[in-house]
């Protein structure tokens, strides 16, 4: 069975990764798409909202999983026996790093390749930081988060009183 792995913050989980999600579940067996924990950043949601977030999202696609670790993904990648990390390139600047983190995956695990898919041009604004300031200002979230998690979205800003740059946590 081909397993592979889709890493990230996904906070929140946006229509570019879900695009990402349904194309590699189309390719791979089973896909894990999996919250990883960076210690240096706090993030908006917290690792349960943002998982619940992305199953919410994925509930009609039967071949992708949900999970959330504080792991090296190379660890996590070996542990969970899967051989494919799947990362999403928007542009460029998204290239650099992710061949530097490619290589030093298959560094720490021989097993272990990357996939890349591309996103489509619709998407190839969309992050999860720019979600996140749309959202502080009310604009509305159709074009930038799937239909289901606009609410929770909203909520989680609604009230914010600092200024966008003070809680711009990534
Ligand atoms: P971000 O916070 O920038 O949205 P994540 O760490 O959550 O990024 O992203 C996880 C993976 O999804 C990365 O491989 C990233 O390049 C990819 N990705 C993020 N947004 C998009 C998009 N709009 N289109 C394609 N891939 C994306």
């Amino acid at each position: 069975m081909k397993r592979a792995i889709y890493p990230g913050s996904f906070d929140p989980v946006t229509l570019g990764h879900l695009d990402i999600i349904k194309r590699a579940a189309v390719i791979f067996d089973e896909l894990v798409v999996c919250v990883m924990l960076n210690s240096s950043k706090q993030g908006l949601f917290s690792p349960e909202e943002r998982v619940e977030l992305i199953q919410l999202v994925t509930a009609d696609l039967p071949n992708v999983r949900v999970d959330c670790s504080r792991e090296l993904l190379a660890t996590y990648a070996r542990k969970n026996r899967a051989r494919v990390v799947v990362k999403g390139l928007r542009a460029v600047s998204d290239y650099e790093s992710e061949i530097q983190m490619a290589m030093v995956n298959a560094k720490l695990n021989a097993k272990l390749d990357t996939v890349f898919l591309y996103t489509r041009p619709k998407y190839a604004y969309l992050s999860s930081t720019i979600v996140k300031e749309m959202a502080r200002y009310g604009a509305d979230l159709s074009d930038f988060v799937p239909r289901q998690i606009i609410g929770m979205v909203r909520d989680k800003l609604a009230g914010s009183t600092l200024e966008p740059r003070e809680r711009d946590i990534g």
